[in-house]
């Protein structure tokens, strides 16, 4: 996997081109089936690709943590939510709360999430390549293929078994 890691960005890089003709197409006319095979790509992916040894998306980028997510988490931590954003966000260009710094404060040397149970929707989701109508969400995918082993890995199947 740390080999993988290392030539993630250069691979992603090199298919940039043809990833963005294929989601452009694939925007203009997405197959009815598409939700389906997104479901069976993404689930026969995560049977291969154990993310304990990966980590990659909660060392490089954080999560948007909603309103919702930062009352858990604080919850959790039987703090106040403002006293758990002070201590662990700030809010980015976009005005939403993100991480103070990356990797993930939450994340264990062992690959472990420290707050598995309660984490945002945002890391629950990632990769989002089993999400509904995937065509919408081709520009976060691009830059996803970058980070994240699993979705490069989708998008190339993906290639092979839709043809746009
Ligand atoms: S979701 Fe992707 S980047 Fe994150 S740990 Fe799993 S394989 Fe790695
Ligand atoms: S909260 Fe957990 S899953 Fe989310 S980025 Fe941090 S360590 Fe990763």
């Amino acid at each position: 996997m740390e080999d993988f890691l290392k030539e993630l960005p250069k691979k992603a890089q090199e298919k940039q081109t043809e990833n963005k003709k294929f989601f452009v197409k694939l925007k203009k006319k997405p197959p009815k089936n598409l939700d389906y095979v997104m479901q069976e790509l993404h689930e026969n992916e995560f049977k291969k690709t154990d993310c304990l040894t990966c980590a990659n998306c909660c060392k490089t980028t954080g999560p948007l943590f909603t309103n919702a997510d930062v009352e858990r988490i604080a919850k959790s931590f039987k703090q106040k939510p403002q006293q758990f954003i002070a201590n662990y966000l700030r809010v980015d260009d976009e005005n939403d709360y993100v991480l103070q710094s990356v990797p993930c404060t939450f994340l264990g040397a062992d690959n472990y999430c420290s707050i598995y149970d309660v984490r945002p929707k945002a890391c629950r989701e990632f990769p989002h390549t089993d999400r509904k109508k995937f065509q919408q969400i081709s520009n976060l995918t691009m830059k996803n293929v970058a980070i994240c082993p699993a979705a490069y890995n989708i998008v190339e199947e993906m290639k092979k078994k839709i043809k746009v």
